[in-house]
């Protein structure tokens, strides 16, 4: 099958492009194109030929549990009466109520009593939109009590009882819970539509079971993205690309440097590199001490360094680490930020421009669902650095929308350095927007997207 694009912006010039087979096949100077009857042609009109998208850091299996999940986040349900509406309203055929991105701002902290006075008669259980908690209701947590043990993740009152949170609980619960077909079909369209064609998953321990279906839906065109995860081990299952492992440090409960150390020399003992989650400067000075003593290796990176000082940024560069950033979190968490970090933290929360301006290769993602999919919305709070409410936070922080899209088109596995380029031989990911270059980047937006091609495979938005 044979597709032209007509009279795109390519490369600051005016193109014609041919894609056969999956690959670019020809750029011609615009005009100079013949399409062949039965060729596909697309009349792009000056619109911005680019490479497809790479979001460097998400995860697609709570992706696409989110699409089947009451959204409990302060916007979604702004105190408690909306929130009991949103739970009550889901009717998901298995029975249980599943809630996510809930935070304490507008509700107040959650626990069982809380959530049977919204829902008593339906197994419920809401995420913390951090990730690592669960809150449950007395009926759910009678389905899964002989599943908690003696750990600190069981949440107890001073009588003993579970208090329905539970910590870091996602893979003990599993058995008792019912399996939600994920519809990664959903997530592919999704992806397509905001012009992205690959993603890395920075799931941590990705199970077999996990991995295996991300390989089937990349295989069977449900997924059509190129797919790295990081918690998958050093081969996982084709299509699938083994990147750097990802190291989860818990926040309240960091590993001593000793133990990081043997986690991190473990990888490298079967050719490794690591992407460490650091969103404190504890644990980001931590992994930085680290590294300098185990050595890095290519492809190591830190993802979000959330809280980065500027007096870490030399070591940073020194050790040739990259940075992988969500700008956008401070559009749906930035009031809460105001609130929560300390003062003496805001000056260095959701570093951006410091980053590139000291030379480290930086690539702006998503951290879906946690954080919001669309790459023309974090490239646009990239620049503008706003909460929801229009607050500025860290403006010297802020990085042209240029800048902030160049992280989508570096390479799965060179974040933060050189764009792809649309190349005749290239594999066929490719992004034409609406727009020339100049007015995509004035204002980035997801209607931008005209059509998306994924190993040549055509989907116009
Ligand atoms: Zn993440």
């Amino acid at each position: 099958m044979t597709t032209w694009l007509l009279d795109v912006e390519w490369e600051g010039h005016r193109a014609d492009v041919c894609v056969r087979d999956g690959r670019v096949g020809r750029i011609l100077a615009g005009g100079d194109g013949r399409p062949a009857a039965g060729d596909t042609v697309i009349e792009a009109a000056g619109g911005w030929l680019l490479p497809g998208l790479h979001d460097h850091h998400l995860h697609v299996l709570s992706l696409a549990a989110a699409f089947t999940s009451v959204d409990c986040s302060p916007v979604a349900a702004p105190g408690l009466a909306e929130l009991g509406a949103a739970l009550r309203a889901d009717q998901h055929p298995d029975g249980w109520v599943r809630g996510i991105g809930h935070h304490d701002a507008k509700t107040g902290p959650l626990d069982r009593h809380v959530l049977d006075r919204l829902l008593p008669d339906r197994p419920v259980r809401i995420q913390h939109r951090g990730g690592a908690l669960w809150v449950l209701n007395s009926l759910a947590l009678q389905r899964v009590v002989h599943l908690l043990d003696d750990s600190d993740d069981v949440e107890r009152d001073a009588q003993g009882e579970p208090t329905g949170r539970l910590w870091r609980y996602d893979s003990r619960l599993a058995p008792e819970l019912p399996l939600r077909e994920p519809d990664l079909g959903a997530v592919g369209q999704r992806l397509r539509s905001l012009g992205i064609t690959g993603v890395t998953d920075a799931t941590p321990d990705l199970d077999e079971t996990a991995a295996r279906l991300l390989a089937e839906a990349a295989t069977d065109g449900r997924l059509p993205v190129a797919i790295t995860v990081l918690g998958a081990g050093a081969s996982p299952p084709q299509p699938l690309v083994g990147g750097p492992a990802k190291l989860l440090l818990r926040d309240h409960d960091l590993p001593t440097y000793d133990q990081l150390a043997a986690t991190v020399e473990g990888h490298r003992a079967t050719g490794r590199a690591v992407a460490v989650h650091c969103v404190t400067v504890e644990s980001l000075v931590l992994t930085l001490a680290v590294l300098d003593e185990v050595g890095v290796v290519p492809g190591d990176r830190i993802e979000h360094a959330s809280v980065c000082p500027q007096a870490l940024l030399p070591e940073i560069k020194r050790l040739g680490l990259r940075v992988i950033v969500q700008p956008d979190l401070l559009r749906t968490r930035g009031r809460e930020y105001l609130v929560e970090v300390e003062p003496h933290d805001l000056l260095d929360l959701c570093p951006n421009q410091r980053l590139v301006g000291a030379g480290i290769p930086t690539a702006c993602s998503s951290d879906a669902p946690f954080g919001d999919l669309d790459p023309w919305q974090i490239v646009a709070t990239a620049r503008s650095r706003q909460t929801a409410d229009g607050a500025v936070l860290g403006a010297a922080e802020s990085v042209s929308t240029a800048t902030a899209l160049s992280g989508y088109l570096s390479a799965a596995e060179e974040p933060g350095g050189p764009p792809r380029r649309v190349a005749v031989g290239g594999a066929a990911d490719l992004l034409l927007l609406r727009a020339g270059r100049d007015e995509a980047l004035a204002n980035p937006h997801r209607e931008l997207v005209r059509a998306t091609l994924s190993g040549g495979d055509l989907h116009v938005g």
